[in-house]
């Protein structure tokens, strides 16, 4: 049985191979070696055949994550006495 990607347009027909998938997360980039399914050969994409390699894939993924600092939007702003001081004498 024939698959299509449900990324790419209905005609691009995905491969049953063994394939290293490049997982990118905010500039970086982790390589999952060995990913058995239904890869994309035009976007990438797989559609996992077992739940060993699909969980490589997440684990990958959510490490990649978990190792990215969150940026704060807001910025706490912290005012020492001594710049209280010199507020204060400016006033
Ligand atoms: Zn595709």
């Amino acid at each position: 049985m024939k698959r299509y990607c449900l990324q790419c347009d209905d005609s691009t027909e995905l491969v049953h191979e063994k394939r290293d998938i490049t997982i990118s997360y905010n500039g970086k980039f982790e390589i999952v070696s060995n990913i058995d399914g239904w890869h994309c050969p035009i976007c990438g994409e797989c559609e996992f055949t077992n739940e060993a390699d699909s969980r490589r894939h997440m684990d990958t993924l959510n490490s990649m994550i978990e190792s990215t600092p969150r940026i704060r939007t807001k910025r706490k702003q912290i005012i020492t006495l001594k710049e209280i001081k010199q507020q204060a004498k400016k006033n």
